[in-house]
């Protein structure tokens, strides 16, 4: 992942393009090289983003009396090169969406230093009956999957029931996840001799015979 320092530093360059002498625009390069399949060994590119540029006016053309399909030529940059070369993208809004945003790539580090301090403090969480990594982690859709399943692997060593609302009125994307907090939250509530009202969602005593919260009936 790019890092907010790097990020500042690439948006300082300032290049422009040799055909319509727009500056150019920093972008994330993507994971792979269309044209060999192969990384382009840089975390960024210089595109000229100018759709009135004549190299992508004209590609445009070219292209589409050759081949028929919409998909042009941009100008790019590598950094650290002097000259640039033409590119072929598929279609008009292929760099658009990658244009590097201080902005928000600030906002996914602050995300991943959270990510990476709740993971740090697994470790003694169940020591320390603290349920808050455990829950930073399994409530981040963004956290990498495998830390949320060892968050979900303290939920019951931590013994916290005022966890589980936040994890049931949660909206897991992973169906892998979700399972494994079902279940961890049926020990919790197991090991606390509890269970949840099946009419009202309210934690009861097991033995009970009626919710005491909404008064149904309980078997
Ligand atoms: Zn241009
Ligand atoms: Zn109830």
């Amino acid at each position: 992942m790019l890092d907010l320092d790097t990020c500042l530093k690439y948006l300082k360059e300032e290049h422009y393009c040799p055909h319509c002498n727009t500056r150019l625009s920093c972008c994330e390069a993507p994971p792979f090289h269309v044209g060999d399949g192969l990384g382009w060994g840089t975390e960024v590119l210089f595109i000229c983003l100018n759709d009135d540029c004549p190299i992508f006016v004209n590609s445009w053309k070219r292209f589409e009396e050759l081949y028929g399909h919409s998909s042009s030529c941009r100008y790019m940059l590598v950094p650290g090169e002097t000259s640039g070369s033409a590119m072929m993208v598929q279609g008009k809004d292929a760099f658009t969406g990658s244009v590097l945003d201080p902005e928000k790539i600030k906002s996914q580090n602050a995300r991943y230093d959270q990510e990476k301090e709740a993971l740090a403090k697994l470790a003694t969480c169940v020591a320390d009956h603290d349920c808050t990594p455990v829950m930073a982690l399994l409530l981040d859709e963004k956290a990498g999957q495998a830390h949320r399943k060892q968050a979900c692997e303290c939920l019951v060593g931590v013994n916290d029931l005022s966890c589980i609302d936040a994890l049931r009125n949660h909206d897991f994307a992973n169906p892998e996840i979700e399972q494994r907090v079902n279940i961890a939250i049926k020990e919790l509530l197991k090991a606390n001799f509890k269970k949840e009202c099946p009419h009202c969602a309210e934690i009861v005593k097991s033995q009970a015979k009626t919710c005491k919260h909404c008064n149904k009936e309980l078997d």
